[in-house]
């Protein structure tokens, strides 16, 4: 009974490719070097995108702050 177990499991036991979705052994990440190349294209892409939301959230607080302070200082 815990043998068929295990044979099952093996079975289940494998990823998918990141990049296509096609079935790969559970130790790789991705079918191959292309593959890893585009997902890493597309993290780089991605990191450089939420850098660039992350310092615009950063100057419009920046700013309402120095506006907050301007006015307190005016008043
Ligand atoms: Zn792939």
């Amino acid at each position: 009974m815990s043998r068929k177990k295990a044979v099952k499991l093996k079975i289940v036991d494998h990823r998918h490719c990141l990049t296509c979705g096609k079935a790969i052994p559970p130790d790789k990440e991705f079918c191959s070097e292309e593959c890893r190349k585009k997902y890493e294209r597309a993290r780089m892409r991605e990191e450089r995108v939420k850098k660039i939301l992350w310092i615009m959230y950063a100057v419009m607080i920046g700013s309402l702050l120095i506006v907050i302070v301007l006015r307190t200082m005016i008043h």
